[in-house]
């Protein structure tokens, strides 16, 4: 679905990203984790085509190198970028409907797809008349990937959902992720919290440095003892 080929990226002369090559499958999800600084980030902009880059980055047999974002987006990737950005002067359900803007769908089409966000985040359904300025670090993280689900993304592409949130929200998050993957969407998932990344995802990608050092099943990643002692702690 996504091929990327030798993907760089250069902020003058501090090379970020360096000759990466990843992919992602339908139906997949994959993880990219890597510590502060390796270039996930960097990596998301490339994909959605914020910042230049070289390289080649193919999703569903189109070339979209050059693309401007809105276009990439009409094609059905959507990017929850690191530390949320909801809307915070707008209602829960007014950020849900600001997700569905560039769909042409009827108001009752539009009331089922917020009644399914609903179901995924129950929390939302009780705040859905709350300012979203108002709402704690974990409640905005649950409403910008619900914002992103009704635009009907094809590939979600969520840059670190952990961040700066309790391990019992970031819980909540990761068994929703596992939710969204049985709906059927493909998530390339950015992630600091290697543990929790491989535990959901299918196939992961060790960012150092801008480099790819490693990738492999998740499972296999798990079990490696370099992985381990680098990125989950033991
Ligand atoms: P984090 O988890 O801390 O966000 P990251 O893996 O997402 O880290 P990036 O934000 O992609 O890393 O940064 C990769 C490298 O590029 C870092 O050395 C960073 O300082 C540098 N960098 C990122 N953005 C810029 C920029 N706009 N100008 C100059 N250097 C930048």
């Amino acid at each position: 679905m996504l091929h990327i080929e030798n993907l760089s990226v250069s902020y003058g002369s501090i090379h970020a990203v360096r000759k990466l090559s990843l992919q992602v499958e339908e139906g997949e999800v994959v993880t990219l984790i890597g510590s502060n600084g390796a270039g996930k980030t960097t990596t998301v902009n490339a994909i959605c085509g914020t910042i230049p880059s070289k390289g080649t980055i193919h999703y569903r047999g189109k070339n979209m190198s050059g693309l401007p974002t809105h276009q990439i987006v009409r094609e059905g990737i959507v990017m929850v970028p690191e530390g949320r950005r909801v809307f915070p002067k707008l209602t829960v359900v007014q950020n849900l409907m600001m997700g569905a803007y560039t769909r042409k769908a009827s108001p009752l089409e539009l009331q089922k797809d917020i009644e399914a966000i609903y179901q995924l985040f129950p929390r939302l359904l009780e705040r859905k008349a709350q300012l979203a300025g108002t709402m704690s670090g974990g409640e905005q993280q649950m409403l910008a990937i619900g914002r992103a689900i009704m635009s009907k993304p094809k590939l979600l592409i969520l840059d670190e959902p952990s961040m700066g949130l309790a391990p019992i929200v970031v819980k909540d998050i990761f068994d929703t992720i596992q939710k969204i993957k049985q709906q059927g969407i493909t998530i390339l998932l950015i992630e600091q919290n290697a543990t929790k990344a491989l535990s959901v995802a299918d196939r992961g990608y060790v960012l150092e440095n801008g480099e790819i050092s490693f990738h492999d099943t998740a499972e296999n990643l798990r079990s490696q003892d370099r992985i381990k002692k680098a990125y989950l702690g033991h």
